[in-house]
């Protein structure tokens, strides 16, 4: 399976500069979509996994598949004032202002091994948000896993103790 050719590349977006790596083409092709799913699974194997964390919102549709699939607790990692009960929450920069993540409180069970998913590592900003979530909570961070990585924007300094996983990576802003 080329994953590459299965990933749909759009230049300028959501601003001029920006290459963005959209994986909606992944779901509309069954085949890389089963494809995906199973590396993903595959990945953790041998590891102990206790439930997984999904990051809003492109995140949600890989964590659900591996939560159904191993038969383990999927919580959400939501934008800020989406979610009805007491949460936790972590903010972060991005390139211009901040964003903050939330999740349920109650849903952060402590002392368990969480898997965080999201689509894409570019900074690590966001992962490594809902990654201090786990640890506040008392809970341990498993893995970090994304389908694509841009080791370019050097998410190994910010999030590369948590050993992120990636089914391909982009070295450059080149379509
Ligand atoms: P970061 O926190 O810098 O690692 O950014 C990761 C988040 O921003 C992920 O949730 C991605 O969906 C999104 N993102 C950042 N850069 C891109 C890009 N070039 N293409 C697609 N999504 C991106």
């Amino acid at each position: 399976m080329d994953l590459d050719e299965a990933i749909r590349k759009v230049p300028d977006f959501p601003k001029p500069g920006i290459l963005f790596y959209d994986i909606t083409s992944i779901f509309t092709n069954p085949e890389a979509f089963r494809y995906t799913v199973a590396k993903m699974i595959e990945q953790y194997r041998a590891d102990k996994v206790d439930g997984v964390i999904a990051i809003e919102s492109r995140g949600f549709l890989l964590g659900a598949c591996y939560a159904e699939k191993t038969g383990i607790p999927l919580v959400l990692a939501r934008k800020k004032g989406k979610l009805p009960g007491k949460t936790l929450r972590q903010s972060y920069d991005l390139e211009y202002g901040s964003a903050t993540l939330e999740i349920h409180e109650a849903d952060l069970t402590p002392g368990r091994r969480w898997l965080i998913i999201d689509d894409l590592i570019a900074t690590g900003g966001t992962l490594r948000a809902v990654a201090t979530m786990v640890e506040r909570a008392g809970s341990q961070v498993a893995g970090i896993f994304a389908i694509i990585g841009l080791p370019f924007l050097n998410y190994q300094e910010t999030i590369g103790h948590y050993r992120p996983v990636t089914l391909i990576d982009y070295h450059g802003e080149s379509v």
